[in-house]
């Protein structure tokens, strides 16, 4: 299984880094986990055929997550994609669905088939050779999902948008690379919304996984790097790394 981070930015501009995305491909099956802006351009840049992608996963409806997706359906059809796109992504997914399809960009509605499922909280899809679960994730009151993607032995679990968060530990039990947000410093922050270095720290104590990722990173993360790094490590025998834009993983 391949992986590569196409965004590994928030919401704050970054010149170096788009939003949220994550590609994930096998021999057969090719999928995305969030597509936030910027993640469009990413797959471009990759030099990725868009024609060969089987589905979208969108953990949640904050814009950073979700924008390319029209851009995406537009590049699609001028592409010629023949195939039904399946998007998967919380029921939040109707309203979002109605407001942009059938209000603000009617002209693309027809232009390619999306085949919709509803993510319920614990959710398992089997998707070609993938096999994709799915738990609940704390991040205000939005109604968000973490992913773990298991292929050939192998497992990676991927946060999205959470404060330290019960069920994605329990979601990534066993996981071998753990992807996940690392929004902002230690401090006082709003309750239950993204989460710390120190946070994260006891989050790696607990999953003990071989590589940790650290996604969705605000500039003064990236300001801080090797800081962060040195706290998210402190607890863990984990390889820490700060994900970038293209990066390869391969597991
Ligand atoms: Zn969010
Ligand atoms: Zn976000």
């Amino acid at each position: 299984m391949r992986v590569v981070l196409l965004g590994t930015g928030t919401s704050y501009p970054d010149s170096n880094r788009v939003q949220s995305g994550i590609l994930v491909e096998t021999e057969n099956t090719r999928v995305l986990l969030d597509i936030g802006s910027g993640v469009l351009h990413r797959l471009t840049q990759l030099q990725f055929d868009i024609r060969l992608l089987d589905a979208v996963f969108i953990s949640h409806f904050h814009i950073d997550h979700c924008a390319d997706f029209l851009p995406l359906c537009q590049s699609l059809w001028l592409s010629g994609y023949d195939r039904t796109l399946k998007l998967f992504a919380p029921p939040s997914v109707r309203e979002w669905s109605r407001g942009v399809n059938d209000i603000a960009f009617t002209y693309l509605r027809e232009k390619v088939l999306i085949e919709t499922t509803l993510l319920q909280e614990r959710h398992v899809v089997p998707l070609g050779d993938l096999s994709i679960a799915t738990s609940p994730t704390l991040h205000g009151n939005y109604d968000t999902r973490a992913f773990r993607v298991e292929h050939g032995g192998k497992m990676l679990t991927y946060s999205s948008d959470t404060a330290p968060c019960r069920d994605i530990i329990e979601l990534a039990e066993g996981t071998d690379i753990l992807i996940h947000e690392c929004n902002w410093l230690d401090g006082v922050h709003p309750e239950g919304m993204h989460t710390s270095p120190s946070e994260l720290a006891r989050i790696a104590e607990e999953i003990d996984p071989s590589k940790i990722v650290l996604t969705h990173v605000s500039p003064e993360i990236v300001e801080n790097k090797d800081k962060v790094i040195e706290i998210v490590s402190r607890r863990t025998n984990a390889e820490v790394i700060l994900g970038e834009d293209l990066m390869i993983l391969e597991l």
